[in-house]
């Protein structure tokens, strides 16, 4: 299975805005128009208390991706809400897979004859 997500260049940047679908990306991080981020990373930051300084994990991430490969913490996109939940989605498309392999599936036939009738 493979989740959908929204295409990316090589900086993580969307190429159109995944809430508004601005095509007008122009660099920099957030949409001109709604505002929303338009670079999927992690989002997980904090300040270190001992380097007294803040930090942040910053791991660019794919264009499907809800978590962070390195730390496990949500994305920008996920926590925007561009994203589905995984499980909403793995749900969507296992019912999307019944249905159109319903549909493939050559319609059989059931024959009664009328002698097999009772009356
Ligand atoms: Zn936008
Ligand atoms: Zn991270």
């Amino acid at each position: 299975m493979i989740y959908d997500g929204f295409e990316l260049d090589s900086k993580g940047r969307a190429l159109i805005c995944p809430r508004c679908s601005n095509e007008q990306i122009n660099g920099g991080e957030f949409c001109k128009i709604c505002g929303v981020t338009i670079i999927n990373k992690c989002s997980s930051s904090g300040y270190d208390t001992y380097k007294n300084e803040p930090w942040e994990c910053g791991t660019i991430a794919e264009g499907n991706a809800r978590y962070c490969i390195k730390c496990g913490e949500k994305t920008t996109f996920f926590e925007n809400e561009l994203l589905k939940a995984w499980d909403v989605e793995h749900q969507e498309k296992i019912i999307k897979n019944d249905a159109s392999d319903l549909f493939s599936s050559p319609q059989k036939t059931v024959h009664i004859s009328d002698e097999d009738l009772p009356f």
